[in-house]
């Protein structure tokens, strides 16, 4: 039984700008990451498993350098990384990128069968959260997004019940396998690789494949696949803040200031 984990290599923004000219982001010399959602991706297909003897195959699309970010998840415990890299998969969008990541599955599902495609919620540098259910859709898995627990997976039933954790409420879903899930932090918590593992991530391959290997329509991937195009970036305008009070002295008369300005914003209604 397989399980796929997604991972994105991204760079770390926390220390990204915006370039107030081009209006791009600021990349050079920032350093790239895992997505911070995708390493719960991993954790959980991880723990698949340790707990169900899953194989476990991590896939990622992205510029060579990606390979650094998977010979990490093979260091975590992966059995195998792929990466799918050819200059003809580059500038895509959202669709795009579901597209060639869903073709690899569907070649990886041709020889072992598919249980589940975990995913991130959404990456840190996209942020568009529309990749997992781009692929759920182009290889026919049921789409189950912002999980935050997988309750009961049953293999030989190939049934899945997972919690999904919406703004004010949590949802349990039942649904047939072969499923895709995309998770949240709440999920788990992220190992540690252990040194043995790491020096054994050094000697396991990273397969990479090209559009050679994969035959995809260049009409279909890439730039020349994407129908949207980022046209501006911007951070939002805000108004900027006002202190009220010292924060020491005459807190009632401070909290008086505060309730009338929320009052007075039609924020607050008494
Ligand atoms: C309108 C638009 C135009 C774009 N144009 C360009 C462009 O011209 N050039 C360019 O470089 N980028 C471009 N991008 C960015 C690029 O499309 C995204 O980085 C990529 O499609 C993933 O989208 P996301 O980062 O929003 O992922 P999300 O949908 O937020 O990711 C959700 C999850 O999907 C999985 N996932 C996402 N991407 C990958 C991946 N590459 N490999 C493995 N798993 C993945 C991860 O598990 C992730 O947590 C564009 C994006 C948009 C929205």
């Amino acid at each position: 039984m397989l399980v796929v984990a997604c991972v994105k290599q991204v760079p770390d923004t926390t220390q990204v700008s915006i370039d107030p000219v081009t209006n791009t982001l600021v990349r050079e010399g920032i350093p790239n990451i895992m997505n911070p959602f995708d390493t719960h991706a991993l954790e959980e297909a991880l723990r698949l498993k340790d707990a169900y003897g899953v194989r476990v195959v991590v896939v990622s699309m992205g510029p060579p350098n990606a390979e650094v970010t998977l010979r990490k998840a093979l260091s975590l415990g992966a059995d195998e990384a792929i990466l799918l890299s050819d200059r003809a998969f580059g500038g895509a969008d959202t669709l795009a990128t579901s597209r060639v990541l869903a073709e690899a599955i569907k070649k990886l599902a041709e020889e072992d069968e598919l249980a589940l495609v975990i995913c991130g919620k959404q990456t840190i540098d996209g942020d568009t959260a529309q990749v997992g259910p781009g692929i759920a859709v182009n290889v026919d898995l049921v789409p189950l997004t912002l999980v935050d627990k997988i309750i009961d997976l049953d293999l030989d039933n190939k049934s899945i019940t997972v919690s999904r954790k919406l703004e004010r409420r949590h949802e349990i879903v039942q649904a047939q396998l072969p499923a895709l899930i995309t998770v949240v932090r709440e999920i788990n918590r992220p190992r540690y690789p252990t040194v043995p593992m790491r020096l054994k991530a050094q000697e396991t391959p990273v397969e990479i494949w090209n559009n050679e290997s994969m035959g995809l329509d260049v009409n279909q991937i890439g730039l020349k696949g994407s129908p949207t195009a980022v046209r501006k970036i911007f951070s939002p305008e805000r108004e900027p803040g006002e202190i009220i009070g010292d924060g020491t002295n005459d807190p009632v008369g401070t909290a008086q200031l505060l309730v009338d300005k929320l009052v007075s914003k039609e924020l607050l209604h008494l």
